[in-house]
C-alpha cells in the first residue's frame, strides 16, 4: 500500500490553482470595478461627515473580504493624489490601531485630513472608476493597440490617472497579459513599464504602448534602477552578468542573471514592438 502524502503538486491543487489564474486573468479589470465601488462608499461617507471606517467595514460594504481591499485603495489613492484631491483613503481606519494602516500615504491618525476630507464637495466630481468610464477606457486602449499613433489625439482628454490605466491597459494586452522578460502572467504582479518616463515633456508618450514594456513587479524594479537594461535589439543585459557584485541567492539570480543576453518577449504585433529610438534615448540618459 501506498504511504498517504500531502504535496502541493498534487494534480487536484494545480487545477485548483491553475482555473483560479484562469480565472483572474479573464477578469483584469477587477481591482478597478471595486475601485468603483469603494469610490461610492467613501465619498458618501465623507459628505455625510461620518466618522472613519474600519477597513473591514469598507471591504464588506463592497462584499469582498479585507485582506486584498489594498488594491482597489492604491488605485483611489493614487487617483486622489494626481488629480489633487484629499486623499479619500484617510477615512479608513485599522479596527485594532484606530489609524490608517501601512499603504496609507500620508501621517496616521492626521485630523487634518479628515477635516479636507469633509469639507470636499464630493457630489461635483464623478466617480474616476465608473462602468461607463471603465468602457470608454477600453475602447481608447483597444484603439491605441490597433493604431498606436492615436497616442496624441488621446493625451490631451484624459486625466493623468486615466493616461496611466489607458496605458496599462493597452500595454499589457500588447504582450498577452506576461511580463516581457519571465512570462509572469499573475495579474497582479503586471505592469506596464514605461520607456521614457511619465514626465517627458512629449505627452503622447504617457500612452503610447511603443513606450511600454509589460513587466512583472520585480523586472519593472530593477528596469527602472537600471540593473537591466533592454537594448535596441530587443536583447536583456544584466549589469552584473559575471554575478562579482555579489552574494545572490538562488532566487536573485533566477530573476537577474538568468536574463542576461536573452531576447525580450514581444508583442505578436510588430507594430507594437517597443520603439528602438526610445530604447536608444533611455540608454543616453542612463
Ligand atoms: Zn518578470
Amino acid at each position: 500500500m501506498l504511504p498517504l502524502i500531502t504535496d502541493t503538486s498534487n494534480p487536484a491543487h494545480a487545477g485548483f490553482r491553475k482555473k483560479t489564474r484562469e480565472k483572474m486573468a479573464s477578469e483584469p479589470v477587477d481591482h478597478e470595478h471595486r475601485a468603483g465601488l469603494l469610490w461610492d462608499v467613501l465619498t458618501r461617507a465623507a459628505q455625510n461627515r461620518r466618522p472613519p471606517l474600519t477597513y473591514k467595514e469598507a471591504a464588506t460594504a463592497i462584499g469582498i473580504h479585507h485582506r486584498p481591499i489594498a488594491y482597489p485603495l492604491g488605485l483611489i489613492q493614487d487617483h486622489c493624489l494626481e488629480d489633487g484631491l484629499p486623499r479619500l483613503t484617510a477615512l479608513l481606519v485599522s479596527a485594532s490601531t484606530g489609524v490608517q494602516g501601512r499603504g496609507f500615504l500620508g501621517e496616521p491618525g492626521n485630523e487634518r485630513d479628515l477635516e479636507e476630507l469633509y469639507s470636499q464637495n464630493w457630489q461635483a466630481i464623478p466617480n474616476p472608476f465608473s462602468n461607463l468610464q471603465q468602457s470608454e477606457l477600453n475602447r481608447i486602449a483597444d484603439d491605441l493597440t490597433i493604431n498606436p499613433h492615436h497616442a496624441d489625439k488621446y493625451v490631451s482628454v484624459l486625466s493623468r490617472g486615466n493616461q496611466q490605466r489607458v496605458f496599462s491597459k493597452a500595454v499589457l494586452r500588447a504582450y498577452g497579459h506576461q511580463c516581457a522578460i519571465c512570462e509572469m502572467s499573475f495579474p497582479s504582479t503586471l505592469q506596464a513599464a514605461h520607456i521614457v518616463p511619465f514626465g517627458d515633456p512629449r505627452h503622447e508618450l504617457r500612452v503610447d504602448p511603443r513606450n511600454g514594456i509589460a513587466l512583472c513587479a520585480n523586472h519593472h524594479k530593477l528596469f527602472d534602477d537600471g540593473s537591466i537594461d533592454i537594448s535596441p535589439e530587443y536583447r536583456i543585459a544584466y549589469y552584473d552578468p559575471e554575478g562579482t557584485d555579489g552574494p545572490y541567492s538562488v532566487a536573485d539570480e533566477a530573476l537577474s542573471l538568468a536574463f542576461h543576453g536573452k531576447p525580450l518577449l514581444l508583442p505578436e504585433n510588430p507594430h507594437l514592438h517597443p520603439s528602438r529610438a526610445l530604447l536608444e534615448e533611455r540608454r543616453a540618459q542612463q
